[in-house]
Order: structure tokens, then sequence, then C-alpha cells
């Protein structure tokens, strides 16, 4: 007797390859870009400005027929697959049900079990609670306003390299002025920058990191006025920096011993990405709020605060929500995600990305001196460029190799985005659903591209 369950292949309806017919970006994509032009700002700009008419699994197709594969996943958002099926089936059957009512005036049940998934699925098994809005700023901008109502104090701390959004407050919480803040002030004040952990350039232990951004919590902020800690675990726009061993335990141990909301900014990091349901585990952090977005609603617009009971709660009735917050066609997505990551195990798919890219691009790193650091963890992979000869002194950052490589790369049919404080970070952020054979011939493209600067 067998009692083994196979999961069945998933079944495509884009054929999962690149394909480039026409100049990139093509006739039609430069005609969509005229009109473009004429109507959008130029401060919404675009990486690649191919028009997209259609998307699924790791594959992108534009308006001239060519095939993309997507290294981006639109930053982490179409984590379970562009289209995927259950998603696609959620939302439309949710659309004849119920669109839209408020669930501040009347509830619906796929809000609560958003929030029941939430609760089973993020870090710790204390009682938890979730309030539900549209994108990852406003779950930002509301974790600090409820560990402010909790705590009843005013700063609220990030670390360099961070990034949490582009409203007001989360302006003042990034760590790059340029171009998330320059021109748009003034901004909210109480927002502190402490040194992080970055390991390949401070060569700092987690512990002795952890002691340096403590000593600045206590000496610069002061630990009684301090309301909030808002960390990433794994930095994303700052270029998937993963921090040293220990350093993020110690920080929450810190906090915790000093009456400080420790709040996990997942919304890159979270939602199956990195071979964990959530990036905190890989750290052995248990935060007290964890912020979801990005990859939630496998393209819907939806985010998360999801807390220790007694914090969400310390919020008045009326005190938290929105018009659109956990609109019912994103949260009947979300549920899709969920039953979809454990449905395909894509937590191993997570392991699976980190085990066929991470080694490859390490063979890539003895072969050529400006990669300085190859780094992350599940789909979540990042490489990280400098100057000819300064791997190991200087690390003089060289986004002008990242930007050649993405450029190159998108002439061969393949979509990377970069990173960094400098821009010199390549990443890896594809959808789950990319192959180890489509991972291959991206980094052999990466490889051609690198030997032709
Ligand atoms: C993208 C991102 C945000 C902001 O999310 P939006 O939905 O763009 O507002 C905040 N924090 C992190 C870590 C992010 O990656």
């Amino acid at each position: 007797m067998t009692d083994t369950v196979s999961t069945p292949a998933p079944v495509f309806s884009v054929p999962q390859e690149r394909r480039i017919v026409t100049a990139v970006p093509g006739p039609k994509s430069q005609e969509l870009h005229e009109r473009r032009l004429a109507v959008i700002p130029t401060g919404v700009s675009s990486a690649l400005p191919v028009y997209i008419a259609k998307a699924n699994g790791a594959i992108l197709v534009d308006v001239d027929g060519n095939q993309f594969v997507d290294f981006g996943a639109g930053i982490g958002v179409t984590t379970v697959g562009h289209t995927e099926t259950a998603v696609v089936e959620a939302a439309a059957g949710q659309l004849q049900d119920v669109i839209h009512t408020l669930f501040t005036i009347t509830p619906y049940e796929e809000y609560v079990r958003v929030a029941e998934l939430l609760a089973e699925h993020t870090p710790g098994d204390h009682a938890k609670k979730t309030v539900l809005v549209n994108s990852g700023a406003e779950a930002v901008e509301n974790g600090v306003k409820i560990a402010r109502k909790f705590t009843g104090r005013r700063a609220v701390a990030v670390l360099d390299h961070a990034y949490h959004g582009r409203t007001n407050l989360t302006m003042a919480m990034n760590y790059k002025a340029m171009p998330y803040a320059t021109g748009f002030g003034p901004f909210a004040g109480d927002v502190y920058h402490a040194p992080n952990s970055y390991p390949y350039r401070d060569g700092l232990s987690g512990a002795e990191a952890a002691a340096r951004t403590i000593a600045y919590l206590e000496k610069v902020v002061g630990a009684s006025d301090l309301a909030c800690l808002v960390a990433e675990p794994i930095q994303g726009e700052g270029g998937f920096i993963v921090p040293a061993e220990g350093y993020l335990a110690a920080l929450q141990e810190w906090c915790t011993a000093n009456g400080v909301v420790f709040i996990a900014d997942e919304i890159q990091s979270g939602m199956a990405r990195t071979g964990a349901f959530y990036a905190s585990e890989h750290f052995g952090v248990v935060p007290d709020l964890v912020l979801s977005a990005k990859g939630i609603a496998g393209g819907l617009p939806l985010a998360a605060v999801t807390g220790r009971a007694e914090i969400m709660d310390a919020a008045q009735p009326g005190g938290l929500g929105g018009t659109f917050g956990g609109n019912p066609v994103a949260a009947a997505a979300a549920i899709a995600v969920f039953e979809t990551i454990e449905r395909n195990d894509l937590l191993a798919e997570g392991r699976r990305i980190e085990k066929a890219l991470k080694p490859a691009l390490e063979k890539l790193q003895e072969k050529y001196d400006i990669i300085g650091d190859v780094r992350g963890i599940g789909a979540m992979i990042a490489v990280e460029l400098v100057k000819p000869g300064t791997a190991q002194t200087t690390k003089e950052p060289n986004p002008e190799a990242v930007n050649a490589i993405v450029a190159a790369a998108a002439q061969q049919g393949i979509l990377f985005l970069n990173a960094g404080t400098w821009g010199n970070v390549l990443r890896f952020l594809p959808s789950l659903a990319v192959s180890d054979a489509l991972i291959a011939d991206a980094v052999s493209v990466i490889d051609d591209a690198i030997a032709a600067l």
C-alpha cells in the first residue's frame, strides 16, 4: 500500500521561456510610451518600458509578443506565480459575490479568514490580531500608530539602509533620500536612524553590530521615549542585506527588556519568499508586530499588520481602517495564496531556488573580481558589485556594472531589478514558479554580460 501523494506539475498558459521577436522595447511599446509621456508624470518611472499584455508563471509577455523571464515579480509580489490559477479563480468568484461593503460598516468572512491565516502563519504562538490595509507603506504607518498608542511613547527607530515606503512618515524612515524623499519635505519628526548589521561592509559579528545599534538607541533616543524599532529581517531595497547571526535576536531581546515594540517589516521578505513563511524564522525572532504586503494576495493590493493581541487592541474603536482596507476581492485572493503555498509546498520551492541559484552565482564570484558578495535566502538572492580589485579592500560600489548587466539581460529577454543604497546590487526576486532551467539560463546570461564589460 502506498500513501504518497504526488503534487501535479503546474500547468502554464504561457510557455515558460524567453523569446525576443522585436527590438526591446518594440514598436508597440514605444508607441504606448509616447502616449504615457503625455499623461503620466516623470516621477512615476519604469525600469523597463516594455508594456505587458499577459503574464503567467515566471513569464511576462509584452504587447509586441516578446517574452521575458521575470526575476523581479513586481518586486516580490507575484511570489506564487503570475496569474496563479487558484488566485484568479478566487478573485473572479469573489467579484461575482461581493466587491465592496467596507469592513468597518458591514463586515464579511474573507477579512476574518485572512486574519486567522496570518495568526497561524506569522512567527510565535501567542494570541494575535490583524488589521488589513492597502499597501506596504500603510502597514508601516499603522504599525507605528499602534506601537505609539500601546506604549504612550513618541520615538520611532529604524535601521540604516532601510526602505519602508513613500508616504510622509515612511519617507522619513527610509535611509536613502534620493529619489524617495528629496524635495518632498517637511518630514515627520521623531524618527531615528540606527546603524544596522551589514556583514560584507562592516565586518562585525551579530553581537558587535547589535551592541552598536543598541548603544545608538540608548544614547541618541533613550529607551523610555522609544515606541518601536522597525526592522526588515532581510533588508530589501537596501540590497538584500542579511544581518549577521544573532543580530536580530539581540535587538529583539533589548526591545522586550525595554518595553519597545519590535516591528518586523516583512513586506518584501515574508509570504514564503525565503523558504520560510516569514524571514524572521531564520533568525529565531518572534516580532511583536509583523507587517505583510507585497506577496500576500498574488498581485492584488493588500497589506496587513499582525501582532500581539494586547498591542493591537491598544487602538480605540474607529482608530484603524480605511475605505478599501481588506477589500473582499483582495482578501479572497490572499486566502488562495495561503492555500497555494500549502498545497504546492512553496516553502520547499524557495529552498530549491536558493540551491539552484546561490552556488551558480558563487561560481561567477570566483571568476569575476567585480562580484563582492553573494547573499540572501530562498528566492531572495543578491549579488553586490564593486569596482575591479576592490572586493576585499575598499568595496567601491559599481552601479555601472549592474546597469550594464540589467540592460544586456533585458535585450536577451530576462528582467532583473537592481537594488542597494548605491544601486550596485543585482537582485533575484523571482516567483516561486521559476524553474531550475530558467535559473541556469539567467546565470549564463549574466556570465556573458559580465564577460562583455
Ligand atoms: C515595498 C516595501 C514597502 C512599501 O510597500 P508599498 O506597498 O510600496 O507601499 C515597505 N517596506 C518594505 C520592506 C518594502 O519592500
